[in-house]
């Protein structure tokens, strides 16, 4: 459902994606992992064009989003498009601080899907009982624990149906006791059959989730592997990775 092919991305003079090739098939679960600064952030938000690649191609869905970036910019509306079918949770959950939970979710029903008042409420409350936060409807994010704002902000993201959606260390803001109620969720989400791209450094979750799993080191991808990557790794330095952060 998503296919980079040579994805480039330069900041002035630093090349910090060098090429990347990577395949995502509907209803799989990809882990990125690697070390920090070697682009697994960077590579996320091309996905959604967040940062639009240097060069290279993005299929989603079958249509091409990156070959408009250089010589002439996509349209804005051809960016919207390819973000109502690519979600995206961030590490630092990005609420409205001004708006109850309920609201939070059922903004971009409106400004997104065009959904009525009443109608895109009615699509978050769904969404807030499938995260399990039905009765704090009405709770401000400071009124929430930070695995319950990530939480509202993964039901915000599942709200508007996307094809694929994106995580960025989704629980590394997070207080080590509230990591495993976010990963939880994270879990019915996949089980649920969505596609996802998640970087984390949650080996253990990686392990449980990842039918693809992408090892990324100074801007390359230097190995991929399925199910038996993290028990059986065939470069040394994702091997070591593993060795250092399990
Ligand atoms: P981490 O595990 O620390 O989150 P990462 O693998 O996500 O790291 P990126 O955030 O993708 O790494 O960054 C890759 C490289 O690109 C780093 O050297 C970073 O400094 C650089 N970089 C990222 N964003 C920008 C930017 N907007 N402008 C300039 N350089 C950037
Ligand atoms: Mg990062």
């Amino acid at each position: 459902i998503v296919e980079l092919t040579d994805i480039k991305k330069q900041f002035g003079e630093l090349e910090v994606l060098k090429g990347i090739d990577l395949v995502v098939n509907r209803g799989e679960n990809v882990v990125l992992l690697g070390p920090s600064g070697s682009g697994k952030s960077t590579l996320l938000r091309t996905i959604n064009l967040l940062e639009p690649p240097t060069s290279g191609s993005l299929l989603v869905d079958g249509e091409e989003y990156a070959a408009f970036w250089p010589p002439s910019k996509p349209s804005a509306n051809r960016v919207l498009e390819l973000r109502r079918k690519v979600g995206m949770v961030f590490q630092q959950f990005n609420l409205f601080p001004n708006m109850t939970a309920l609201d939070n979710v059922a903004l971009p029903l409106r400004s997104v899907r065009r959904l009525s008042k009443a109608d895109a409420r009615e699509r978050a409350a769904v969404e807030l009982k499938r995260v399990g936060l039905i009765e704090r409807a009405g709770h401000y994010p400071a009124q929430l624990s930070g695995g319950q704002q990530q939480r509202v902000a993964i039901a915000r993201a599942l709200a508007l149906d996307p094809q694929v959606l994106l995580f960025d260390e989704p629980t590394s803001a997070l207080d080590p006791e509230l990591v495993g109620e976010v990963l939880k969720t994270m879990r019915v989400v996949a089980e649920s059959g969505m596609t996802m791209v998640v970087v984390t450094h949650e080996i253990g979750f990686a392990k449980e989730i990842g039918d693809v799993n992408v090892f990324m080191d100074q801007g390359r991808v230097v190995e991929t592997g399925g199910r038996e990557f993290y028990d059986e790794c065939r470069t040394d330095r994702a091997r070591e990775f593993i060795k250092a952060v399990r």
